[in-house]
């Protein structure tokens, strides 16, 4: 089986629904077909500034979504990043081969650093996409699922693994990007042109999986269409209706072509509230999950311990034969 990892963050307080269908419903249905590696990226988080408290809680939280979400630690190593060393350990062996100029050219710097301020913006923000080569290479992944906004940073992961597998003779696997066809962009409930996000998306826009279901519904019902009645999909000109019928689409298994069928002679009311009752429905039943998981956080870092030690088996190998390849003494 090919090997494929992925992290996310864990800087809110839930994920919100473009977080699932844009991705971690990907992890869960690569576990049939691939290795997988998943992890709360907590040394990714505190690039920016982190309240100690709130990241902890927040670590607890990620790793409990996605247990409820259907991530199955019997199939898939589920870690927290900064429990298993090796990543910071070969993050600065890389940083060592990247050059400053290259760093410099990554545009999700660029973008963060300008919004911040250059002085303001922390020198891990700027090492940030090579620590991220360090979590792919250290598992010799084969397939990193990559959304658009971080198909540069795998430009960068190969670039050093293949830098390197050249200096020093093979150590790592060069990984692909794995394009996932049936991942669903997911856009702001009250802005359908922009991407639905933690950090620009307003409160009534964003759907999060773990706030009131009543609200969520509420919020759907003041979605923002489009002029006309028709419930068709068409991006361009309604994109506020075609969001839905995405979302839709996404949580029933349903076609979107079957669900402008059943639509038809209906109006926008009727699809909100479609909308709104598959999305409690879907939800319910994870919240209760997570819910469980929290209850009992011992029991979750048991699971999470597991789960690094399992990542670190395979991580550890990397990390050895990198040292020695670089001409480190033998372990102490
Ligand atoms: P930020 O605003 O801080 O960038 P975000 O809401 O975009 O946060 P991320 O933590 O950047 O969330 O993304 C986690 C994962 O969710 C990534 O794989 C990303 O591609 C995916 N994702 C985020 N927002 C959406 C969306 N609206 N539709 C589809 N996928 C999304
Ligand atoms: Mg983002």
């Amino acid at each position: 089986r090919p090997r494929v990892l992925s992290g996310i963050q864990p800087t809110a307080d839930s994920f919100h629904l473009g977080n699932y269908l844009g991705a971690l419903r990907q992890w869960v249905r690569l576990q049939d077909t691939h290795d997988t590696f998943y992890m709360v990226v907590d040394l990714h988080a505190i690039t920016v500034e982190q309240d100690p408290k709130v990241l902890r809680e927040r670590t607890r939280r990620s790793a409990a979504q996605l247990l409820a979400l259907g991530v199955d630690p019997a199939r898939s190593a589920l870690f927290v990043q900064s429990q298993v060393p090796e990543h910071a350990q070969l993050s600065w062996v890389l940083e060592c081969q990247t050059g400053f100029g290259e760093a410099s050219r990554m545009t999700q710097f660029k973008d963060k650093a300008a919004k911040q301020g250059t002085d303001r913006a922390s020198v891990g923000l700027f090492t940030y996409p090579v620590l991220q080569a360090a979590d792919i290479l250290l598992y010799q992944a084969n397939e990193v699922p990559v959304g658009e906004d971080q198909r540069q940073h795998l430009e960068l992961t190969r670039n050093l693994a293949q830098r390197f597998n050249n200096r020093y003779g093979k150590t790592f696997t060069v990984p692909e990007p794995h394009i996932v066809k049936d991942t669903a962009k997911i856009y702001d409930l009250q802005d359908p042109t922009a991407k639905m996000s933690k950090s620009s998306s307003t409160g009534n826009g964003l759907i999060e999986l773990l706030e009131d279901p009543k609200k969520s519904a509420k919020k759907v019902r003041s979605a923002v269409t489009d002029t006309g009645r028709e419930i068709v999909f068409d991006a361009e000109n309604k994109p506020g209706v075609s969001n839905l019928l995405t979302i839709l689409s996404a949580l029933t298994d349903q076609p979107v072509a079957e669900l402008q069928n059943a639509y038809e002679g209906k109006g926008y009311g009727d699809l909100k509230k479609g909308v709104g009752e598959a999305f409690v429905e879907w939800v319910t039943p994870v919240q209760e999950r997570v819910r469980s998981y929290l209850d009992d956080v011992a029991e979750l870092d048991k699971a999470l311990a597991l789960g690094a030690e399992r990542a670190r088996e395979v991580a550890s190998v990397t990390l050895r034969n990198v040292y020695e390849n670089i001409g480190f003494l033998p372990p102490a």
